[in-house]
């Protein structure tokens, strides 16, 4: 039973297989099995509907042609029946065989009659099947066979008209195979004019049907057809193809028979011809590479993305170009997600780079920043001049305890803004070092005036004028500031120009706050 436990297992199992292929792999095996079905498909409806139908009528047209054959045939054994009764129902015969008719071979059978009446053999026998005259004309050697030879061959032959009747007159007439050559043979008794008292003798025309024969075939239905005769003990005809029909009929003695090989003007159809066959596999071959591209500018977009996805973790830029979405809206609105996502990844990127590098609250440099400035500044190369200046609140506390937190916080981010914003000559970098401590760095190409420097930093905060009451020297908030002078001496651990800048620092505080202390390092 296919319960759903084995139906997980043919999934998963499905899944596994799938995914081993490349998308190039499947679109080729669906290229290949797409390809194959339209040719399996084109083939079949070929055959039922067309072939099929075409071959049925070619058939029913090839009967039809075999039909007017066979008809022509019995209306030439109709006429061969004829030309005999012309002569057996005469009473000048009847006459001829009783003896008291000399004159009939010469008025009436002669050379004129062979010709006139397409045979090649007249005999007259008497009632007892004697030969009363005959002569068979051998076309094949040219010569007459002899008085014997008629007797013994032909007189067998008289078997149907020995049978039949003799009120009435009744002509037979049947093929015959003679020197391998085909013939039509008649036979009849003899009668009186009147067609009725028919004991008279027998008489036998024998009427060649080789090439003349098919000639009128040939004219009368637009046929070509062969005449042609085997021994009874040889192979059957092969005829060639299914173009050709054959009418067999059994010679009169049933040794021999006579073949009439039809060859038709209607043909049956090909099932399919070259040029056709040809361009079905051009077609299902274009369609394979045709699919093979689709699925390749489909896939290119997946592929650019990856890569760009590669780029975006190694931390470039990246975008899909316009040139991936024409094929579809689907992948036009996969391009544009992507693109939309790798724009909010960049933001993100961008502001948590920020994020690592600023004071949330001040929104000047951190520590961390002022590391890798520092960093940069001791790798450069370019002779510069370099001071440090450390700068610390006064009094913050107590201005912490009366005006609250967040006066203090407000207060911290006014002396951030203020110190970034002061009067200099200098590059400038600020940081929050902690607390209410900022930590600033001077550089130039030229020699650094600190004590201008420093005095623009303190006098910045001082015109601030934020109150400050509780201020053990001013109504207002202070600064005071030490200075880590490195004049353009080789820069050394930020920690080391540290400590002498917070020594200074110390030295301003020690000197009554809201003033600033220069030590050269
Ligand atoms: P001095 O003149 O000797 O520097 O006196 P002071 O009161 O400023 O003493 P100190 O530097 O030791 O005091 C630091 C005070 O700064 C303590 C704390 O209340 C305040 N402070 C440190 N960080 C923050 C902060 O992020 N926000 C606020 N509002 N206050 C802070
Ligand atoms: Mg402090
Ligand atoms: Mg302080």
């Amino acid at each position: 039973m296919f319960n759903s436990r084995s139906l997980m297992k043919w999934r998963t199992l499905s899944q596994v297989q799938v995914s081993n292929f490349s998308i190039k792999q499947l679109t080729i095996l669906a290229s290949v099995m797409m390809a194959s079905v339209f040719v399996f498909c084109y083939l079949t409806f070929r055959y039922f509907w067309t072939y099929d139908a075409a071959v049925d009528l070619a058939v029913a047209q090839q009967q039809e042609e075999v039909r007017r054959v066979k008809t022509l045939l019995e209306i030439q054994k109709a006429d061969l029946a004829k030309s005999l009764l012309d002569y057996a129902a005469w009473d000048e015969v009847a006459e001829f065989i009783s003896g008291d008719n000399d004159d009939l071979l010469e008025s009436s059978i002669n050379e004129h009659s062979f010709s006139a009446q397409q045979v090649s053999g007249i005999f007259i026998f008497d009632p007892n099947v004697a030969l009363v005259w005959g002569k068979l004309y051998d076309y094949i050697y040219k010569t007459e066979l002899s008085y014997d030879e008629i007797r013994y061959k032909f007189g067998a032959l008289l078997a149907d008209s020995l049978r039949s009747r003799t009120d009435q007159i009744t002509p037979f007439v049947k093929f015959l195979v003679l020197n391998e050559q085909p013939h039509l043979m008649a036979t009849s008794r003899v009668c009186n004019s009147d067609g009725m008292d028919c004991d008279k003798g027998f008489m036998m025309f024998i009427k060649p049907v080789g090439s003349e024969f098919s000639r009128t075939l040939k004219r009368a239905t637009g046929l070509d057809v062969d005449i042609l005769t085997k021994p009874d003990h040889s192979p059957p005809l092969k005829l060639s193809g299914s173009n050709t029909s054959l009418i067999e009929k059994l010679d009169y003695q049933n040794e021999s028979t006579v073949s009439v090989v039809i060859h038709h003007s209607v043909k049956i159809p090909p099932f399919i011809t070259w040029g056709e066959l040809s361009a079905v596999f051009a077609f299902a071959v274009f369609m394979f590479v045709f699919n093979l591209s689709v699925v390749h500018i489909m896939v290119r977009p997946i592929k650019r993305a990856r890569s760009a996805l590669d780029s975006l973790t190694k931390g470039e830029a990246s975008q899909l170009t316009e040139q991936d979405t024409f094929i579809s809206y689907e992948m036009r609105d996969f391009v544009y997600r992507i693109n939309e996502v790798f724009g909010q990844l960049e933001s993100k990127q961008r502001e948590l780079e920020w994020v690592a590098l600023h004071d949330a609250l001040t929104k000047v440099g951190n520590r961390r920043s002022l590391q890798q400035y520092w960093s940069a500044l001791t790798e450069s190369t370019e002779l510069h001049y370099t001071s440090l200046v450390l700068i610390d609140i006064d009094y913050f506390k107590p201005f912490n305890d009366h005006y609250g937190h967040i006066e203090g916080d407000s207060v911290l981010q006014h002396v951030a803004q203020t110190l970034k914003n002061a009067p200099t000559e200098c590059e400038k970098f600020v940081s929050r070092f902690g607390g209410e401590e900022f930590c600033i760095v001077l550089s130039s190409h030229l020699p650094i005036d600190n004590q201008q420097e420093a005095e623009w930093l303190r006098a910045s905060i001082e015109q601030l004028n934020i109150l400050h009451q509780y201020s053990s020297i001013a109504s207002h908030i202070t600064i005071s500031a030490g200075v880590a002078d490195c004049a353009s001496n080789k820069l050394d651990k930020l920690q080391d120009i540290f400590l002498v800048a917070d020594r200074a620092l110390y030295q301003a505080k020690d000197a009554g706050r809201n003033t600033v202390i220069i030590q050269p390092y």
